[in-house]
């Protein structure tokens, strides 16, 4: 397996940047996502480090050797995409085998590693299957077998869940990370999932029309958003944003919102007069009668273990607040709202950059190198 460097990669459609100066490292064995909404570089990203796209200018690693300019074949990566065209006229063994055949590795060598395969995937008992028959996650895994066969030095995965409904994603993103944790492979998947990257990633590459608005653990990205677009992207629902202006000097710890003085984390650095925009998740928004910020309870969504109140503020601003599943509170209520102040987060409206994000100063821990086998390690 081997670390990907992409250093500056640059890709252009006639007039049309559909990917910006990119650059960043995939460790060897890291597991790490592309996330980012349609259209803002994933795929065309993933096809320069395959080789099925040249870049206009920029280079791409694989291990110490420049790739940029290898064909595909060339490059010791398996790719697997979003529609796992699998061929109908061949059984699961032969669908999985196919390319080692195309390069002439020994048959006993093919059935080797196509056991081996189908073993770690558990599909050792449809080897003799046709695909036609299969479900979707099990096409999914042939899919997967036939990348695996291949040993390559890295993955790259177009969005291989994207075909699958919503429960049987959350299982394969599992078994992603899970068979990832196994082979140690170097991974790199595209999608445009929050919840998907964030389960399975080390590393989350969150991009925005053609550029990387952030790299960072789940962790990271999720309590130190660099920008009101990551922080609206990640986290559902989404963190909520109130703005107003203001100037603000170094160690101020409080804002003013309307009628409201808003506690925040003492300020890092002094603020020119701006337009800004406080920044909290739901999870951090409280329902308090003392409270000089008032709002009017739009509704709510009760979800088992928490409920979901959305509400209006005076002037006009839509928030979300995640509070306990009892709480009393109905729509048309008129309550007062607490927010966490460690847990406030300050941007700048006109760049959209964070000039403070909630625990700024504090060590986050890294993600664990195998999340699931820690997930696994925790629940006994
Ligand atoms: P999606 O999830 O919808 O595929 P993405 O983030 O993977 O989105 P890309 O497929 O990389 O986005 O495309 C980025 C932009 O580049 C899009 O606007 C797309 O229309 C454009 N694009 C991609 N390939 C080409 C091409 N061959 N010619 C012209 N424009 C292209």
């Amino acid at each position: 397996m081997a670390q990907i460097r992409v250093h500056q990669l640059h890709k252009a459609f006639a007039e049309f940047t559909a990917v910006e100066n990119s650059s960043f490292t995939v460790r060897d064995g890291e597991f790490f996502c592309l996330l980012g909404p349609s259209g803002c570089g994933k795929t065309t990203t993933l096809r320069m480090i395959a080789g099925l796209e040249l870049p206009t200018s920029g280079q791409v690693f694989l291990g110490d050797e420049d790739v940029s300019f290898k064909r595909a074949s060339a490059r010791d990566i398996a790719f697997c995409f979003q529609m796992f065209a699998l061929y109908p006229h061949m059984n699961v063994r032969q669908n999985m085998g196919f390319s080692l055949v195309a390069q002439g590795v020994p048959k006993t060598e093919i059935k080797r590693r196509v056991e081996e395969a189908a073993a770690i995937l558990r599909i050792t008992g449809l080897l003799n299957s046709s695909v036609s028959g299969l479900s979707s996650g099990d096409r999914q895994r042939v899919a997967l077998g036939r990348a695996i066969v291949r040993q390559p030095m890295a993955f790259l995965m177009d969005e291989p869940l994207g075909a699958l409904d919503a429960e049987f994603r959350e299982v394969m993103c599992h078994e992603l990370r899970a068979l990832h944790d196994r082979l140690g492979a170097t991974t790199v998947v595209v999608t445009h999932d929050q919840t998907e990257a964030m389960s399975m990633a080390d590393t989350i590459a969150i991009m925005n029309r053609g550029a990387i608005e952030q790299l960072g653990a789940p962790m990271e990205v999720y309590e130190r958003p660099a920008s009101v677009f990551v922080a609206d992207f990640i986290g559902s629902p989404a963190m909520n944003f109130l703005p107003f202006d203001a100037a603000l000097s170094k160690g101020a710890d409080a804002v003013q919102i309307g009628p409201a003085r808003v506690a925040v984390p003492a300020l890092r650095q002094d603020v020119a007069p701006s337009a800004l925009l406080l920044g909290v998740r739901p999870e951090h928004v409280q329902l308090a009668a003392d409270s000089a910020l008032r709002a009017e309870v739009l509704g709510t969504e009760y979800l088992g273990n928490s409920q979901v109140v959305t509400l209006t503020t005076l002037s006009g601003v839509t928030l979300r607040a995640k509070v306990d599943a009892d709480a009393p509170v109905s729509r048309g209520d008129h309550v007062g709202l607490h927010f966490d102040v460690a847990a406030v987060s300050l941007f700048d409206q006109a760049s959209g950059r964070a000039l403070q994000t909630a625990r700024d100063d504090a060590v986050l821990p890294s993600a664990p190198r195998s999340k699931f086998t820690a997930a696994r390690a925790q629940h006994g």
